[in-house]
């Protein structure tokens, strides 16, 4: 009848040839199911802190509690729950500021790698006597990279944190910042439990965690590698993890050479 019919809309024929329409709809199809799953992640992340914060509240507002190191006890499982969330909400809108800025980067700066790693370690240097973990570091003080500050320091904290979470007690972390032929390369190098071949693809997806149990009992919230992963694209760079169960792990971030800056003297690192 001078008509076909595409998806069940029917577009005329016509006398002269045919219309067709392609479209993929696979495609449209999958981000849909990330952005449905991305939701459904959010939602259970949230919720729980939620629920068990609620539960307290409750507890204490029916009240009268046994005694004050009850309630105290309360308080402090109270805090740790708001601050569980506080994380999320915060690596939440750090994943949104980097994928809201399609534009290349724009308030680069040099920044001096070595400066910044020093300055992080001194900020996590608790968990790390806590753990008697040895920090060897190999930094390049004169190589400075133009970049934002704040994506710099979302990398770098991020790959320190979960070499100190996944290496036990009394071994050893390596952090390296080197000129290579091929560009500049920042290396964290950890001697965990390292990750499995099966998990190593997805380890970079958000909300992927090997075992979600301990990461959440280690206040993780299964954002950080999706962090660094985009932002170290943001600068057209490459993220490398190399792994081997009972070795360790290995994360390089790698970007163009291009980026390379003479560092200045004593530039001022504040960390907030
Ligand atoms: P999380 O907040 O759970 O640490 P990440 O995105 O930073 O989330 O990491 C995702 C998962 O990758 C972690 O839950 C953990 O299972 C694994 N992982 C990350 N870094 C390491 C590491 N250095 N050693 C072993 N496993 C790691």
């Amino acid at each position: 009848d001078n008509q076909i019919q595409l998806e069940g809309v029917r577009y005329p024929l016509a006398d002269a040839g045919a219309l067709v329409i392609f479209r993929d709809v696979t495609r449209i199809r999958q981000l849909e199911q990330v952005r449905q799953d991305f939701v459904a992640n959010v939602s259970h992340e949230l919720r729980s802190p939620l629920t068990v914060v609620r539960g307290f509240l409750e507890n204490l507002l029916d009240g009268p509690l046994a005694d004050d190191e009850e309630v105290g006890s309360q308080l402090y499982l109270m805090e740790q729950q708001t601050l569980r969330m506080q994380s999320l909400v915060e690596d939440l809108l750090s994943l949104a500021r980097m994928e809201a800025a399609e534009a290349e980067p724009e308030r680069c700066d040099t920044v001096l790698i070595s400066a910044l790693v020093m300055s992080l370690l001194d900020t996590l240097k608790l968990s790390i006597t806590e753990k008697n973990l040895q920090v060897y570091t190999e930094l390049d003080n004169s190589l400075g990279i133009f970049a934002e500050q704040v994506d710099l320091t979302s990398i770098l904290r991020n790959l320190l944190e979960n070499a100190i979470k996944y290496t036990p007690a009394g071994r050893s972390i390596t952090v390296r910042w080197t000129q290579e032929p091929d560009g500049l390369r920042l290396l964290v190098q950890d001697t965990g439990d390292g990750i499995a071949a099966e998990h190593l693809q997805r380890i970079t997806e958000r909300f992927y965690r090997v075992d979600k149990g301990r990461s959440r009992r280690m206040g993780g919230t299964g954002l950080g590698l999706a962090i660094v992963r985009h932002a170290v694209e943001r600068y057209h760079g490459h993220l490398d993890v190399r792994s081997k169960i009972g070795e360790g792990s290995t994360f390089i971030a790698q970007f163009p050479p291009s980026l390379a800056r003479k560092a200045t003297e004593s530039a001022d690192i504040v960390i907030k």
